[in-house]
């Protein structure tokens, strides 16, 4: 039978290292919610329109072709058929994104590719995002709310960026609890924890130990 992960919390907490890992170790098929977010955001700015434009939003949201690769060991994410894994990582799309993705329009097209993503993985899939056990996928087999530090959060963040998109840490820590903040306050869908989600605060814990807190609980 096929087993259905949700893996939701704010960014900086090891959410896809972990989410990647998990599905690599179980089998399963992996679902980055986020990048799906990003796409949509990645084509809205190559296309001219105003992210901070929500009617205009809406009515182009039904146009782009997104297309997520489930492969734990290589995920990948296509908009219109073109390899969108780099421009969807710039700090102008990771400004842009929360605002696009507070759109109920964007909301309801992503949620519904979602599902119907997760009702063909085979043997199951580890989905994660910020609405996953909330909305996305109510009914999943279990669902974890990943939380850390701040501190902890801006330090894994800012080690991520790479080269000239590198910003300091106070840039860095700033820029994540504005989205944060968008994140948790917008209508439809905000990150939130599930009622029935197993909360694990990683500020203290390695990689290796999160992602085996998390199989252990899959498999018990
Ligand atoms: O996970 P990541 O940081 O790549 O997500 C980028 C953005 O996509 C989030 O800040 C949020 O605005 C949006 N998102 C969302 N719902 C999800 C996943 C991501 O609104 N399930």
């Amino acid at each position: 039978e096929s087993v259905i992960v949700a893996i939701d919390g704010p960014s900086g907490t090891g959410k896809s290292s972990t989410s990647k890992a998990v599905a690599a170790e179980l089998g399963l098929s992996y679902l980055d919610t986020g990048a799906q977010y990003r796409a949509i955001t990645w084509w809205m700015i190559s296309n001219g329109i105003d992210t901070t434009d929500a009617a205009a939003i809406a009515s182009a949201s039904g146009k782009p072709v997104i297309e997520s690769g489930t492969d734990p060991a290589a995920p990948t994410i296509t908009v219109d058929g073109a390899d969108a894994s780099g421009p969807i990582r710039t700090q102008e799309v990771t400004a842009k994104v929360s605002a696009v993705s507070a759109v109920p329009e964007v909301r309801s097209r992503i949620t519904e590719l979602q599902r119907s993503i997760a009702a063909a993985a085979e043997k199951g899939i580890v989905v994660e995002g910020r609405d996953i056990g909330t909305t996305v996928l109510p009914d999943a087999d279990l669902k974890i709310f990943l939380t850390a530090s701040p501190e902890a959060r801006a330090a894994r963040r800012s080690g991520e960026l790479k080269g000239k998109e590198a910003a300091d840490l106070a840039t860095t820590r700033e820029a994540l609890i504005k989205r944060d903040a968008a994140d948790s306050s917008r209508k439809t869908s905000p990150l939130a924890k599930a009622d029935d989600a197993v909360e694990v605060d990683t500020s203290d814990l390695t990689l290796a130990q999160v992602i085996e807190c998390v199989v252990t609980l899959v498999e018990e």
